[in-house]
């Protein structure tokens, strides 16, 4: 059996439903030689809301699946077998409405989890800006508090959807002096007065993760769209982007599978000297060691899923997925494109762009840099502990 399948074995019935829908959005919609435009882009997030893709984790008093995090992670890993992009801009609006619907009831926010659910409204999670990514807190964008509600100024940077998104989760400093306990979050739609969408980025490796930019200008937010207070911001955003790493290093191990049967499928084919080139050792070695980091990168990816589900402190086990993967993809996409000589560049191959993409996912939710950081860190802590 392998490792996928005996990860699924533990899902219930409505569970294993889902991976089989994302399978079967995948084969029917997923299979995109190219760029797709904003428009179509839109349609394919609601044809996927509406087969019931975002809300996997939402509850189901609110419309949701209730199902596990491990679910969430194993559609995105299906859906990223044929369009990374596309599995990362979904996975990015789900969180939206799952932070949604985890906090505090209410008539409208009951009324936006219902329209995020079926797609009619996309969700985006905004924490970095022009002049800061991996230092969060270094953050400019401001809150000021009025009678009844904020004002948020500022600008935010490389947000995924952001060139389509209606809801945008927006992180911003309420005092600068309190640092991280400054931090709140806030819910800001795309009609507020003061918002402003700039640009889409054009860059290598975005392809369908609408990744845009956006300003806000002396922005009024009512108090019921603070999502998270001062002091619960920080902690809140970190968790998200936890979670964030291992769907990540799942989307990584999907790209890495794809390359390694379509190359091994080439390389079997292929003759040279009188024989399949799959037969002369100094290739087939390197494809097996592509198919070891896959069976690695699995490994690292779900056990920090289970921790993830079980509550128990995943940081470190999902800074490890995150980091191996993102040390390990392109090069183990470089070498099944190797295996496929000139033939494995070519557009009709389609790993070039996967390579792209796996360059874009070093940067997602915190860099391989960082990610040492992080199990630097806990590290640390461990050895201060004692044994
Ligand atoms: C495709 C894509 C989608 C994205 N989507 C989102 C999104 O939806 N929401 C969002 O908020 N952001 C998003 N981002 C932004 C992403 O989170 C940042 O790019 C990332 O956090 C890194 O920040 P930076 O690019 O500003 O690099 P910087 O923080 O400026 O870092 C520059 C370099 O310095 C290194 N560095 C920084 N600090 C240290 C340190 N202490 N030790 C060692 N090295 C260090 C970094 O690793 C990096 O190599 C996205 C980015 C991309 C490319």
């Amino acid at each position: 059996m392998d490792i996928k399948t005996s990860f699924d074995a533990r899902f219930a019935r409505i569970e294993l439903d889902l991976v089989q829908k994302a399978r079967e959005f995948a084969s029917r919609h997923l299979d995109i030689p190219g760029p797709i435009s904003i428009s179509a882009h839109r349609l394919l997030l609601q044809d996927a809301c509406r087969s019931g893709l975002a809300g996997i984790e939402v509850p189901a008093n609110f419309g949701g699946a209730s199902a596990s995090f491990s679910t969430r992670m194993r559609v995105c890993e299906e859906l990223a077998l044929l369009h990374a992009g596309f599995a990362f801009s979904l996975v990015n609006h789900h969180n939206v409405v799952s932070r949604i619907a985890q906090s505090q009831d209410s008539e409208a926010r009951r009324r936006l989890i219902e329209a995020m659910l079926d797609g009619s409204r996309i969700g985006c999670t905004a924490m970095t800006e022009p002049q800061s990514g991996s230092d969060f807190t270094a953050m400019r964008t401001e809150a000021l508090p009025t009678q009844d509600g904020w004002i948020l100024s500022g600008a935010k940077a490389w947000i995924t959807n952001a060139s389509l998104a209606d809801v945008f989760l927006v992180y911003a400093q309420t005092d600068a002096a309190k640092g991280a306990d400054g931090v709140a979050g806030f819910i800001v739609l795309a009609d507020d007065i003061g918002f402003e969408r700039g640009h889409p980025y054009s860059a290598a490796g975005i392809e369908g993760m609408g990744v845009g930019q956006f300003t806000l200008t002396k922005c009024a937010i009512p108090n019921d769209r603070l999502l998270y207070p001062p002091g619960e911001g920080f902690r809140a955003a970190m968790r998200g982007v936890n979670q964030a790493r291992v769907h990540v290093a799942a989307m990584n191990a999907a790209m890495v599978e794809y390359a390694l049967a379509v190359s091994l499928n080439y390389a079997g084919s292929r003759q040279a000297f009188g024989a399949p080139v799959i037969e002369f050792q100094g290739l087939g070695w390197s494809l097996a060691n592509v198919a070891t980091h896959l069976q690695a990168m699995r490994l690292l990816t779900y056990s920090a899923a289970d921790a993830i589900d079980a509550r128990e402190d995943a940081q470190s086990m999902a800074a490890m997925a995150k980091k191996y993967a993102n040390d390990t993809t392109m090069q183990a996409i470089s070498a099944c494109m190797q295996a496929m000589g000139a033939q494995g560049i070519t557009e009709d191959a389609r790993l070039g762009r996967l390579l792209a993409w796996a360059k874009a996912f070093c940067y997602t939710d915190g860099t391989p840099e960082m990610m040492n950081e992080r199990i630097l860190r806990y590290m640390r802590k461990a050895r201060r502990n004692g044994p």
